[in-house]
């Protein structure tokens, strides 16, 4: 497969569905993928069995110097972008000073684009840790992974380096009060000889049941677009979407499709 690879700390910015015009954030190494999940859908390829320890990640001062410039262009010619956005090779929460890193963003977004927002896409396997859930609960926009509320797709889809237990993810969820945007992305196939699909009855009706729990401020749905490491995955139609989209909005809970 062709896999999908940032090449520098700032990237972009580029026209986003689901967040608008996007300047994004890749704190993890240039080239390559870093994660503690292995989706089988995942546009950066399969995951390398790495010790993060052993990882140089780029150093918060060239984060803050990269950002600061790059904002200072932007703005200068007009171009603010809509979000900063905290996506790239992998999980950033991963980041050793991630939580330094998001004050340095606030602080640079305050003084040079105070209209601009701050984006996090993540996996959420780090929030139970104290640093990663304050640095998140600073954010306008806190978007975190929750591919299924049945634990064993999840397990088949995102394939955690480390066992994750649902229930503790999910109460970890609530403790944002609602300040955070669920995002699920959907398909249909088979991986390894498993059928895998996170779109039928039971599985809808799982995870509306923990939206409900949840109850965040919005939920994003769609499929993948970018060639996949798993082969034999299918997408889902926009129809599709538009229909999973609608149960959420019965719920009283906000809801993008991006087919
Ligand atoms: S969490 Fe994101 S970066 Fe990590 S494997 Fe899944 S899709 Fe890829």
């Amino acid at each position: 497969m062709s896999t999908f690879l940032f090449d520098d700390i700032i990237f972009g910015p580029i026209s986003s569905r689901r967040l608008g015009r996007s300047l994004g954030i890749n704190l993890l190494p240039e080239n390559r993928k870093i994660c503690n999940f292995n989706c089988i859908y995942c546009e950066c390829g399969w995951t390398e069995n790495t010790s993060f320890e052993k990882l140089t990640f780029h150093p918060r001062k060239e984060v803050y110097k990269a950002l600061k410039s790059k904002l200072i262009k932007l703005v200068s010619t007009g171009n603010q972008p809509d979000v900063i956005t905290f996506a790239g090779n992998g999980e950033p929460t991963i980041h050793p000073d991630f939580d330094a890193i998001i004050d340095d963003t606030n602080e640079i977004r305050n003084n040079i684009s105070p209209n601009t927002q701050i984006a996090v896409l993540s996996n959420a396997t780090m929030i139970h840790k104290n640093s990663v859930f304050q640095a998140l609960s600073k954010i306008e926009r806190n978007i975190l992974k929750l591919d299924s509320a049945l634990e064993d797709t999840l397990f088949k889809i995102n394939q955690p380096k480390e066992k994750i237990k649902l229930n503790k993810l999910i109460s970890n969820m609530q403790s944002f009060n609602g300040k955070l945007i669920i995002q699920t992305l959907f398909l249909r196939g088979s991986y390894k000889g498993n059928k895998i699909d996170n779109t039928t009855e039971n599985e809808i009706k799982a995870w509306l049941k923990l939206l409900k729990l949840i109850q965040p401020l919005e939920v994003m749905i769609y499929t993948f677009h970018r060639d996949t490491p798993a082969k034999g995955l299918i997408r889902i139609s926009e129809e599709e979407l538009n229909i999973i989209g609608r149960k959420v909005e019965k719920e009283g809970i906000k809801i993008l499709v991006s087919p």
